[in-house]
């Protein structure tokens, strides 16, 4: 576990740090929704909060916009108590919910017209249309949207406010794959344009390719927190092969190398086509090819659902949001 050393972020200037999470618990009853987790997010990161369900992911979110009181601890967002300075952190911060009542009645452009005219400074509702790919829908009545294109306007609500910390809570749930590169272009944009992204994803793939750091929560603590490269090298060094093997090749070879783990084999074709994972693939690989006669070898990193299992003992549902 590597949790961030509380003296490193205490010494800096607040105003480098969008959100500080120094110690913070959130008890309801007996159950520790955040048990002790402190963790900051400096300005111009885009950070992603994973865990399996019930991890705290929501709670820490909903406490560092005033929504939850902790029971002990301390949360400051940009300096400020999201308690004590409501108005301050609804200036400053705009969250997208997983779901909210939306005007139904009201076209796409209507509602985030709507939207923007409560902020002093807004954006484009035109620009956020576009960004977020609901040009097509754009005089559409909200109740007639896909669950998909609703997920893309509830984003949007977020992004009119043009907030310097901009909060998503599971952004993707829902959309296509060309929805997903939409948002993902908004929110690179978001940072682009100097504002902090905070996320929360089930989606590995979502967090390896937009967030520069990330904290795993599991039971309400930070068990791996870091860059997802880093994270990958320090908890899931390992290769996956896949491979395939003439019928009834002995793989006792490979079951008995202290290198192997996860092996798996089916038939498929004629052929056994084998997985596993490796911590020294160069020399697995001379091995396959020239004892085994191995062949369409492919292989790939880990990856961070690789970390994600190995800190939370996590199950694929687990991760996928299944549970
Ligand atoms: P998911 O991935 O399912 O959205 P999460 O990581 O966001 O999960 P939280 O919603 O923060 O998890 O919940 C953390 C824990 O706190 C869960 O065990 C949940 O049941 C519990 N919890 C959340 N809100 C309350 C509440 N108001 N009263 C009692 N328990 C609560």
């Amino acid at each position: 576990m590597s949790q961030a050393p509380r003296e490193r972020f205490l010494a800096m200037p607040m105003n480098d740090l969008a959100v500080v999470f120094d110690n913070v618990v959130k008890r309801y009853d007996r159950l520790a929704a955040m048990d002790g987790i402190t963790l900051s997010i400096e300005s111009g990161e885009i950070f992603g909060l994973l865990g399996p369900n019930g991890a705290g992911k929501t709670t820490s979110i909903e406490t560092l916009v005033g929504l939850r009181r902790p029971t002990s601890g301390r949360v400051l967002v940009y300096g400020y108590d999201p308690i004590a300075q409501r108005d301050e952190i609804r200036r400053l911060v705009a969250v997208q919910p997983q779901h909210a009542a939306l005007f139904e009645q009201q076209t796409v452009a209507e509602l985030l017209r709507v939207w923007a005219s409560f902020y002093p400074d807004p954006a484009d509702p035109d620009d956020v249309i576009g960004r977020l790919g609901l040009g097509d829908s754009r005089d559409v009545r909200v109740s007639k949207l896909s669950g998909g294109q609703q997920q893309r306007l509830l984003v949007g609500t977020a992004l009119i406010s043009r907030p310097r910390l901009l909060v998503l809570d599971e952004p993707s749930t829902g959309m296509d794959p060309n929805a997903r590169q939409d948002l993902w272009e908004a929110v690179r944009g978001h940072r682009d344009s100097g504002g902090t992204v905070l996320l929360s994803t089930h989606s590995m793939e979502e967090a390896e390719t937009l967030c520069g750091r990330v904290a795993i929560l599991h039971s309400g603590k930070v068990v791996a927190l870091g860059a997802p490269d880093e994270l990958i090298r320090q908890h899931a060094p390992d290769q996956e092969l896949r491979f395939t093997v003439a019928s009834g090749t002995a793989l006792g070879e490979l079951e008995s190398r202290p290198d192997v783990s996860e092996l798996s084999a089916h038939e498929q074709n004629g052929h056994t086509r084998v997985s596993l994972r490796t911590s020294d693939p160069d020399s697995l690989f001379t091995v396959l090819t020239t004892r085994l006669g191995a062949r369409q070898i492919q292989t790939r990193d880990a990856g961070l659902e690789a970390v994600f299992r190995r800190v939370t003992g996590a199950s694929f549902a687990d991760i996928h949001g299944e549970g």
